[in-house]
This record gives C-alpha cells, sequence and structure tokens, in this order.
C-alpha cells in the first residue's frame, strides 16, 4: 500500500491507495488546493473510491465538494453526530453516505476506530497490513494515544505507523506511545511541526 500526503499544515488530507480501494483521508480546507495538489503529484481524483472523514472541522471537510464535483462516484464516509446540514449536502451532491458510529469494518483490511472523544467527536482509520496496523488521524482531538490504545484494543497486532495530525505532541506522548509498542509515527498538520506535502509511503 501506498500514502502521499496531499495537504499538510493549513489542514489534512492523505492519498491512500490499497489493494482493496483508493481513498482519500480527509481533503484539506481548500478543494481548488486539493484537487491542483493532486494533479502535481499525478494522482486522478477518478481513481478515488472513497472519502473518510475524520472530522467535522473545516481544515479537513473544506475540499469536500469540490472534489465530489469532480468525481461523484465516491463513498463518503462521516461519523454520524457532523452537522445534519454537511450530511444533507454530501446526499445532495450525488455521493454515497455512509455514517459510522461503533468500530467498523470499511473494506478488506481497512477500519475505522469508531466515533472517539467527548466534545470533539472524530474517526481515525486503520489499515491492518502485514507489517502490523497502519493508523491515520485527522487532528487526535480524542488524544493521539487513547486512538492508538483503541486501534490495539480492537485488532490485537501492533502498530507499524501511527501518521497524521497529533493535536498535541511531546515526549510525555512520545513515550506513552513508545510504551504501546508503536514502531513508526509520523506527526503532521496540528502536530506542530514540519511539512509533509507530497511525501510518499510505502509500506
Ligand atoms: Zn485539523
Ligand atoms: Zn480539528
Amino acid at each position: 500500500m501506498k500514502l502521499v500526503i496531499l495537504y499538510d499544515n493549513g489542514g489534512f488530507s492523505c492519498f491512500v491507495k490499497t489493494d482493496a480501494e483508493t481513498l482519500l483521508f480527509d481533503t484539506g480546507c481548500d478543494g481548488k488546493k486539493l484537487l491542483s495538489n493532486m494533479e502535481f503529484l499525478n494522482l486522478m481524483p477518478e481513481d478515488v473510491d472513497a472519502i473518510f472523514i475524520s472530522h467535522a472541522h473545516f481544515d479537513h471537510t473544506g475540499g469536500l465538494f469540490d472534489f465530489i464535483e469532480r468525481n461523484p462516484n465516491v463513498r463518503v464516509y462521516v461519523l454520524k453526530s457532523f452537522p445534519s446540514a454537511f450530511k444533507t449536502k454530501i446526499k445532495e451532491s450525488g455521493a454515497d453516505l455512509i455514517e459510522v458510529e461503533k468500530p467498523v469494518k470499511l473494506n478488506k483490511n481497512l477500519y475505522s476506530t469508531g466515533e472517539l472523544g467527548a466534545r470533539i467527536k472524530e474517526q481515525s482509520l486503520i489499515i491492518d497490513t502485514p507489517k502490523g496496523l497502519v493508523i491515520l488521524t485527522g487532528c487526535s482531538h480524542p488524544g493521539v494515544v487513547t486512538i492508538a490504545k483503541k486501534a490495539i484494543e480492537l485488532h490485537n497486532k501492533q502498530i507499524y505507523l501511527l501518521i497524521g495530525g497529533f493535536h498535541i505532541f511531546n515526549n510525555t506522548i512520545a513515550n506513552e506511545l513508545k510504551l504501546l509498542g508503536v514502531k513508526n509515527i509520523i506527526p503532521c498538520h496540528c502536530s506542530g511541526m514540519g511539512h509533509h506535502f507530497g511525501e510518499t509511503f510505502e509500506i
């Protein structure tokens, strides 16, 4: 499988290509930018089968409708708790709306953690690979350690890679992740460091 960071820092989006399907994890904050970033990286919007939205913040949902305008043949995974106006707009756009609440299998080796967090609800994407679990996080509002623990609990497997926004990232969190046996981390977006736009990870 392959991950390509499409959008980092002023929003987050990652292109996920697996044997089962091609998925867009979040859509950044601006659709024009998202599409031009894809073009720059030679990635075709038409190849995307599904879009996974981690949480209802604009820097993760902002590119969605421009993307759907370009390719309406997608399933869009959102949380049941997302604003109903947002969900209605997706339905009206012609894409397939799928509402997630509990942890669920999306396809072959792709899973959602289900809805986590108290105030800001968020789901993370879990990809079960031969190397271990690959987890993509949007902003990690429920806490990146909570998300990692949930994924381990659900799949009883080691985390090979944790990638995405970590919201807060410090030594304590790094140590906790280490104790959980997380092998690799790539903090992006709101983690407060670096720009990963265009970086590709083959797993
Ligand atoms: Zn964010
Ligand atoms: Zn957020």
